[in-house]
C-alpha cells in the first residue's frame, strides 16, 4: 500500500480529515497530548489510512513534544506498537466505525474522542464546524441545516452534509454523498473519498 510520512499528515488533516479526526489531530497540535481512548480513534485511522508504524512512532513523538524520550518510551510507544499488532497478543486492529465511535466508550469533558456531531454541545458544534471548515467553503448559512440533521441524531448524516459542502469545488452535489449518494459510516472511508477527487 501506499506510505504515508509522518510530516504529511498535518496537511491530509486540514484537507481530508473528518470533523471527529479534525478535532483529535487539533487537540493533539494544542496540547502535545491526547488520552488513551484518543490516541486509540486517532492513531487506528493513521494506521489505516496508510502511515506505517515507523512514521506512526515519529509522528507520535513529535506530537508529544512535552514528553521525553524516557516518558515517551515508557508510557506512549508500547500503545502504539500495540495498535499494529506489534505487542501483546498482536490481533490486527481495525480503526473504529462511526457506529463504534458514537456509542463506545463516551467522552467525558477532558477528552478529545467520539464525534462531534453526537458528543459537541450545539454551540461547540457550531462553532468548531465554522472554524474548521469555512477554509474549504462551509458558511453560516450551512449551519441550520446541519443542526436540524444532528437534533434529528442523524450524526453520520449530517457529517455527510459537511463533507458535500467541503467538497463542492470538487463538483460534488447535494445528495451525492460520498460517492453514489453514500452516507459517511467510516471515517477512514471519508479520508479516501476526499482522497480520491484529488487524484
Ligand atoms: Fe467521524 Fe463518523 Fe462522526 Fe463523521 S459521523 S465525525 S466520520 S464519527
Amino acid at each position: 500500500g501506499e506510505d504515508i510520512r509522518a510530516e504529511m499528515v498535518d496537511e491530509l488533516a486540514q484537507k481530508h480529515f473528518p470533523m471527529c479526526m479534525r478535532n483529535l489531530h487539533e487537540n493533539l497540535t494544542r496540547n502535545h497530548h491526547l488520552k488513551h481512548f484518543g490516541r486509540l480513534q486517532y492513531g487506528l485511522f493513521l494506521k489505516v489510512l496508510g502511515v506505517s508504524i515507523d512514521e506512526a512512532l515519529i509522528f507520535w513523538r513529535k506530537s508529544f513534544s512535552g514528553h521525553t524520550d524516557d516518558q515517551f518510551n515508557k508510557h506512549y510507544k508500547y500503545n502504539i506498537r500495540h495498535q499494529y499488532g506489534l505487542e501483546g497478543r498482536r490481533a490486527n486492529y481495525t480503526a473504529k466505525s462511526c457506529q463504534q465511535i458514537l456509542m463506545n466508550d463516551q467522552p467525558g469533558a477532558s477528552d478529545s474522542h467520539g464525534c462531534p456531531y453526537r458528543h459537541f454541545s450545539p454551540d461547540n458544534l457550531r462553532t468548531a464546524l465554522l472554524t474548521t471548515y469555512s477554509s474549504q467553503g462551509l458558511t453560516e448559512a450551512d449551519l441550520p441545516e446541519i443542526m436540524n440533521t444532528v437534533r434529528a441524531e442523524a450524526y453520520h448524516v449530517a457529517c455527510t452534509r459537511v463533507y458535500e459542502i467541503t467538497h463542492a469545488r470538487d463538483n460534488v452535489r447535494k445528495g451525492d454523498g460520498i460517492g453514489s449518494g453514500e452516507t459517511v459510516t467510516h471515517p477512514n472511508q471519508y479520508a479516501a473519498a476526499s482522497r480520491a477527487l484529488e487524484r
